[in-house]
């Protein structure tokens, strides 16, 4: 397995692997990985022949008062994952190689970046658009893959390279999840215990917003009030928000009918969580 620092030792790598026919995969992380993200890259060995990842924690998609000092961090144990798992390259850059001094230029992907999370974190989206825009520029994958867990990430992404023209298809992995239900995230390790206890409240609240869905319940103030008590029953539950939002247009409904999203983001102490199900009716 090849470990890149600098985007031209991406690119000759690439080159190489296109020279040779083989058709490259890209999974771009944070980092910190676990299960989630090695599922991405077996389906990503699964098709293609060449299977890059990137590692990098994109300081523009954090806000002033967010987590980026922070973040949990571990290459050396990333980098004998990603081997265990057959990936072929690691593109883990610093900073500075990929915001140089006058870096100046920003994707913006509008309206579908308004809602849910884009609303508690404003600029969120612009910097994971402006850094996969970069990643795909540097890599030029055919395929790159991206976790259901951020659903609204994965639209975005679909949206901006549609928008774009930018030649990659996006494959989209489903959840991955602990036994218990706990949806998979590097921010796991911030919960202390009882945290993790509560935390499972989350992934209660979709089942039972999914279980009133399936027995009739139409009206999404309903289910969205039902969900809200499930979590509030925690104590150290703090919601950010509670939707039921249009599959596609990630737009809320009132009533619900066709694909809709249930999502949520709650504070569980000092740790932002998010998680969701789609559900069809
Ligand atoms: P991150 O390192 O958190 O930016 O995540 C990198 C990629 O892994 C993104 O496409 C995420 O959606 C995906 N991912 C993170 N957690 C999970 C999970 N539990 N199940 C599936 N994909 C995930």
């Amino acid at each position: 397995m090849e470990l890149f620092k600098t985007i031209s030792g991406v690119r000759e790598w690439v080159k190489d692997q296109r020279q040779q026919g083989r058709k490259i995969g890209l999974v771009p992380t944070m980092g910190y990985l676990h299960e989630g993200h090695l599922t991405l890259m077996r389906w990503a060995k699964k098709s293609c022949e060449a299977v890059i990842i990137s590692i990098f924690v994109n300081p523009t998609q954090f806000g002033p008062q967010e987590d980026y000092e922070r973040y949990p961090r571990d290459l050396e144990r990333d980098l004998r994952l990603a081997r265990e798992v057959g990936v072929d390259a690691v593109f883990a850059p610093e900073v500075e190689e990929m915001y140089p001094p006058g870096y100046a230029t920003y994707v913006e992907v509008e309206g579908l970046t308004e809602v849910l999370c884009g609303a508690s974190r404003p600029g969120h989206f612009r910097g994971v658009a402006t850094v996969v825009t970069k990643l795909f520029n540097i890599v030029q994958p055919d395929e790159a893959f991206f976790g259901l867990k951020d659903y609204q990430q994965a639209v975005v992404i679909k949206r901006m390279v549609k928008d774009l023209n930018i030649p990659v298809e996006i494959v989209t992995v489903p959840t991955v999840r602990e036994e218990d239900g706990l949806a998979l995230s590097s921010r796991n390790k911030y919960l202390t215990p009882e945290e993790r206890r509560q935390a499972l409240s989350l992934y209660r609240a979709l089942k039972l917003g999914e279980e009133l869905i399936r027995r009739g319940e139409r009206r999404a103030d309903k289910v969205r009030e039902a969900m809200s008590r499930e979590i509030l029953s925690q104590p150290l539950a703090r919601i950010d928000y509670v939707s039921v939002n249009d599959a596609e247009t990630l737009k809320p409904v009132d009533e619900i009918s066709g694909k809709v999203l249930l999502a949520v983001a709650v504070w569980i102490g000092s740790t932002r969580l998010i998680d969701n199900l789609v559900v069809e009716v």
